[in-house]
């Protein structure tokens, strides 16, 4: 026998047990980007391998090690998209969106990142994310962490996360610490691991962003980049703090938190649980003044966040936040069929039954079957309704109502009646 083709490694199949979950945080996250007034936009997955070099940084986890990166058939390098920020200025450039107007943007989609697959980390995973551009103040900043709390609370998982802020200030404050980041670490040289041993001389604030306990450690007593910023950017950071306060969001300073991707400036943030042991980031964002400008476009400030799904619905299981049952049923209302004369009134009542309910989900048995394995699959489908039409039944032009998860004595109801019977249902 021939060996069954599997997925690839670290790409998971969501199967229609799962889908549930995944639409109902899905819509979540929808309604709440909608709220907000955002505007959905969608892009490819693939784009040129340059975009990412350029817009990632070359010195990276993600561009260094982790894309996956192909020669088509024309010769071009391309990239399956790691990540969707670049891509998203891409588009808004591409497509002036910049010109006289300040876009608020969400978009949701598979990521792809050559990483070691384990526990939260996967080679295709999902983002939600939000950008907004155009604007320097920090009300926006305010909105964007706002916003990400209120979809963290919307789906019961706030008590179980903390928001951690910091600033990486401007370039001229990334160089001065740089300096004496490197002052500090040169000497300890020895004492780090070969990855970071490497970034010192390419990319030296990456290293703060190290998960080696032994790194970490280390860098305690490190400079701090909040020492270094420009006036400006403080008086930025403390507008940000105030702001989180008047809307009693709670926060952490984290000196030490600097993110994986080269274009942050100033405010970054990242919402982290301690349920989920290593892969303890489930969102993640900050300001990326000068991305756009890297990019090709005027100068333009913008900032955003993007959201694990994958981390999210472990996090949603772990703590017991996943919804009911009856979300994850798959049908509401199943309906069962005898006999050739039951089959063909079937096809013509059950599209108007469908028109009168538009809300539940009617599931027509089909292929035969006898009553027994029908009453079977009905309960499999978690239906709380089951209508039977049999010969009995269509002998009085009649269908048959049985609760299946409720204790409630069957009952005859006039075909006629159907349509307006069902419109009273209230599950
Ligand atoms: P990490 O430090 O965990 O590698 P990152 O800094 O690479 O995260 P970002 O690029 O900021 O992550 O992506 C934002 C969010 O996307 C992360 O906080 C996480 O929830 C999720 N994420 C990132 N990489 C993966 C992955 N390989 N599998 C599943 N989720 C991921
Ligand atoms: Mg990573």
């Amino acid at each position: 026998m021939t060996k069954g083709i599997q997925a690839l490694r670290g790409m998971n199949d969501i199967l229609p047990s799962s889908t549930p979950v995944w639409q109902y945080v899905e819509q979540i996250l929808i309604d709440v980007a909608k709220r907000y007034a955002y505007q959905e936009i969608r892009f490819p997955i693939v784009e040129k391998t340059e975009l990412f070099k350029r817009g990632v940084g070359e010195i990276t986890d993600i561009v260094e090690k982790e894309m996956y990166s192909f020669t088509d058939r024309n010769g071009d390098s391309l990239s399956l998209r790691p990540e969707g920020t670049a891509s998203c200025v891409r588009a808004v450039l591409q497509h002036s969106l910049l010109y006289g107007q300040t876009p608020r943007l969400w978009y949701l989609g598979p990521m792809f990142r050559h990483e070691r697959p384990q526990k939260g980390r996967y080679r295709q995973f999902h983002q939600f994310s939000v950008e907004a551009f155009g604007i320097e103040s920090a009300d926006i900043d305010a909105e964007i962490i706002a916003m990400s709390a209120r979809l963290l609370q919307d789906l019961g998982l706030r008590e179980h996360v903390c928001l951690q802020l910091n600033s990486l200030g401007d370039r001229a404050a990334r160089q001065a610490h740089r300096q004496a980041l490197l002052d500090y670490l040169m000497p300890l040289k020895d004492q780090l691991d070969e990855d970071s041993q490497r970034r010192l001389t390419q990319n030296p604030l990456r290293i703060l962003d190290s998960k080696n306990p032994q790194v970490r450690a280390l860098l305690t007593e490190a400079p701090k980049l909040p020492d270094f910023l420009s006036s400006a950017s403080s008086a930025h950071f403390e507008r940000l703090c105030l702001f989180l306060d008047q809307l009693g969001i709670a926060y952490q300073l984290n000196p030490n938190l600097v993110r994986g991707l080269d274009y942050y400036t100033n405010t970054v943030f990242e919402w982290v649980t301690d349920k989920l042991g290593a892969q303890a980031t489930v969102c993640a964002g900050g300001r990326y003044d000068n991305l756009v400008e890297q990019l090709g476009g005027k100068p333009t400030p913008a900032i955003g966040f993007s959201l694990g799904i994958e981390r999210l619905i472990s996090l949603l299981e772990s703590v017991g936040q996943l919804p009911s049952a009856s979300t994850v049923a798959q049908a509401d209302i199943y309906v069962l069929i005898e006999g050739e004369a039951a089959q063909l009134e079937a096809m013509k009542q059950i599209d108007s039954w469908r028109d009168a309910i538009p809300k539940q989900r009617i599931r027509m048995h089909c292929g035969d079957g006898s009553f027994k394995s029908q009453f079977k699959r009905a309960d499999k489908s978690g239906a709380k309704i089951v209508l039977i039409l049999a010969p009995e039944e269509l002998n009085c032009n009649a269908v048959t109502v049985k609760y299946m998860r409720e204790d409630k004595p069957q009952h005859r109801l006039a075909l006629a009646e159907v349509v307006a019977w069902l419109q009273t249902l209230t599950f």
